[in-house]
């Protein structure tokens, strides 16, 4: 059966997911600080609340999406915003730390708190696309995912709140690496005459196989022991190094190169030079010297 919903926050997201809300059939109550943002969603059968005190008291559940974990709190923590027996999914961009804390003070507060991690822009929210990552108690998901479900693909992580944001950030570094090793290469590539558009299909199809060797390389990690399988730590520094000096003599970036040879030869000197190329680990592990 349809829930009530109130989203608070209807900025770009906020009002994304308000219209997905409203198109999966919930009743959707809508509070914004500039009212005038909720003006469509309110043609489409949004209720707009005079307050987000009223927002909060109308709904079986409230979804949060303002711009930092500074107005959650401010707006939160005003006059006239009780908190008791409300359950709230925060899903506003923020660190782990400042999700177990908003966690705390909410619960303190007698909410029932969710955090969440939109990995999508608005145009995906409302398609299978978007997924939404949530931490926090298992049973508050639970009961909410039919309703969360209209906004995405609503991924559970565990009960520690902090995990929305933590895996959210372990994503971005992810893309960020994949597509600056692409930008770098492609680059080297170009001195040479070669386009993007004829690396990029070289260029995926390497992204794809390396992926597939994160599985057994996970067992490496998680057992903590790094048997050279396939080669050798040492070996793939004396490629760095090749990689770096290429990089020189095309007068392209060496930031990237030059990176991936200090962990390594960290590693190396170490004395892990035998073992295989996971057991960095050890140095992505600790503050960088
Ligand atoms: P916008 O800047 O479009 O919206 C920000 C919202 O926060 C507005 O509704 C604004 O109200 C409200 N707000 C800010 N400060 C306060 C305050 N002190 N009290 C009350 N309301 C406040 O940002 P987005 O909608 O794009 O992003 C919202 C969250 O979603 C962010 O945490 C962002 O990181 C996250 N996100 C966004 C994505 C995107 O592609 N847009 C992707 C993934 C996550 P007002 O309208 O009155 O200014």
């Amino acid at each position: 059966s349809p829930a009530t919903v109130s989203v608070l926050g209807l900025g770009l997201m906020g009002r994304a997911l308000a219209h997905a809300l409203l198109r999966a059939g919930h009743r959707v109550t809508v509070w914004n600080r500039t009212p005038s943002k909720a003006d469509a969603l309110v043609a489409d059968g949004a209720l707009l609340a005079p307050s987000a005190g009223d927002a909060l008291r109308s709904a079986d559940l409230t979804i949060l999406c303002l711009t930092d974990d500074e107005a959650v709190r401010s707006l939160l923590g005003q006059d006239g915003v009780d908190l008791r027996g409300t359950t709230l999914v925060n899903l506003t961009s923020g660190s782990s730390a400042q999700a177990r804390e908003t966690a705390r003070w909410a619960e303190r507060r007698g909410a029932r708190y969710l955090d969440g991690a939109i990995m999508a822009v608005p145009p995906a929210i409302g398609t299978a696309d978007a997924v939404i990552l949530h931490s926090g108690p298992r049973t508050a998901f639970e009961e909410h995912s039919p309703t969360l479900a209209a906004l995405g693909t609503a991924t559970y992580l565990g009960e520690d709140p902090g995990l929305a944001s933590l895996y959210d950030a372990a994503g971005l570094t992810m893309m960020w690496s994949v597509l600056n090793a692409w930008l770098h290469g492609t680059a080297m590539l170009r001195t040479a005459g070669v386009d993007a558009a004829s690396f990029a299909p070289f260029a995926q199809q390497i992204a794809v196989g390396v992926a597939g060797w994160l599985p057994g390389y996970a067992e490496q990690v998680d057992g903590g022991s790094f048997p050279a399988e396939v080669s050798a730590l040492e070996t793939d520094a004396r490629a760095m190094s090749h990689l770096l000096d290429e990089s020189e003599a095309l007068g392209v970036s060496t930031e990237l190169p030059r990176l991936f040879k200090a962990l390594a030869d960290r590693a190396v000197a170490a004395g892990h030079g035998s073992e295989q190329y996971p057991v960095l680990i050890e140095e992505f592990g600790r503050p960088t010297p």
